[in-house]
């Protein structure tokens, strides 16, 4: 336990030195010109960093979005690096375009955990720059590519690493998700139908395992949490375990009504992971730092407090707003709130859920 800690501890060293990075990250002047979509197809468009994206009449974002989840996002992913963490077992971790990624190289062909923001403007792309990690991981071939559901900062780079190989996996609620035009309003976006060739053609609706090399990588998904579409990745010999967006780690989650999640939905998919790890567990969240499982139980213990606390207001009649001023989350805020998802808005969408 405490080698590992140890190797931990290493890893997070390793991984300022190993990050890729093309060049010096493009810095967009506010109301600049969108940069043109890599693929041409109107999901992967990316909005011009840091502006608000342009709306259609009556979707203004609501007042609760103190930030544009989706703004943030691509803005950091345009911004780069990508920084590369080993974990354990030859299991590595990349961040620094949208979501966590993982990797396992082998000879059959890496396999990969979600696939990041693949767009933006100039040479440093995320895409060229995961395609740099990835090459320099010796992990260009890839065998498998994971969608831990239909979100673009998990998906959005699907073609691509189709391109190297890989075959997409995902529950058929994933596919669906990506098959549909879903608006989130949160994000004051609309994701449109993506390309079939980013489309997932293996469909796992219960759990299952596939192997690269003779590494089990044991695929579960959730019940409906933080989309319809959740699944886990556990990477077995090397006891990491990929939690998709079910589990953001120092960090108030998304969760995204528009295809079914809810805040008791996300709290089962808590208790689900805190079930499927041991102390020694590399636990990945979708977004923050690596974790554990002292970390889970954590996140579980505050989303059960707000949880309560909101359904609790609710119930005496308050309205949102009335909810939000109550300040329901206060005691968390210093810890959780700091991220894309303010205070506000994860009350708000709390409150839809209860
Ligand atoms: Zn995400
Ligand atoms: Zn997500």
């Amino acid at each position: 336990m405490k080698r590992e800690m140890n190797t931990l501890g290493k890893a997070a060293i390793a991984a300022v030195l190993a990050a890729c990075s093309l060049g010096a990250p493009p810095t967009l002047a506010s109301g600049s010109t969108p940069p043109p979509s890599l693929h041409g197809t109107p999901h992967h468009v990316i909005d011009a960093a840091g502006a608000p994206p342009a709306l259609a009449p009556g979707s203004t974002p609501p007042p609760y979005v103190q930030k544009n989840p989706y703004v943030v996002l691509n803005a950091a992913a345009a911004r780069g690096p990508i920084t590369v963490t080993p974990l354990r077992g030859g299991v590595y971790l990349l961040q620094g375009s949208g979501g966590n990624i993982g990797v396992l190289p082998s000879k059959d062909g890496a396999f990969m955990v979600d696939a990041g923001i693949a767009a933006a403007s100039g040479s440093g792309a995320p895409r060229q720059r995961l395609e740099s990690a990835l090459q320099k991981l010796g992990a260009s071939r890839i065998r498998y590519l994971v969608n831990t559901h239909y979100h673009w900062d998990h998906t959005d780079g699907n073609i691509w690493v189709h391109e190297h190989g890989a075959s997409i996996i995902a529950t058929p609620h994933t596919l669906r998700d990506l098959s549909k035009s879903v608006r989130v309003v949160e994000w004051a976006h609309t994701f449109t139908p993506v390309p079939a060739a980013a489309r997932p053609t293996v469909l796992v609706a219960a759990e299952r395992t596939f192997t690269v090399d003779g590494n089990p990588v044991r695929l579960r998904p959730y019940s409906t949490a933080h989309t319809d579409g959740d699944l886990s990745a556990y990477f077995t010999r090397a006891d990491v375990l990929f939690t998709g967006d079910t589990f953001w780690n120092g960090l108030y989650p998304f969760i995204d009504h528009e295809v079914g999640g809810s805040i008791d939905g996300m709290i089962q998919a808590a208790n689900q992971n805190i079930a499927m790890v041991g102390n020694s567990t590399i636990v990945v969240p979708g977004h923050g730092p690596v974790g554990r499982r002292a970390d889970l139980v954590e996140y579980r213990n505050m989303l059960v407090a707000i949880r309560n606390r909101v359904a609790d207001l609710k119930g005496r009649g308050l309205t949102v707003e009335q909810t939000i001023a109550a300040k329901p989350t206060q005691h968390f805020d210093a810890k959780w709130g700091q991220g894309v998802i303010g205070p506000d808005l994860f009350t708000t969408l709390v409150y839809r859920g209860v």
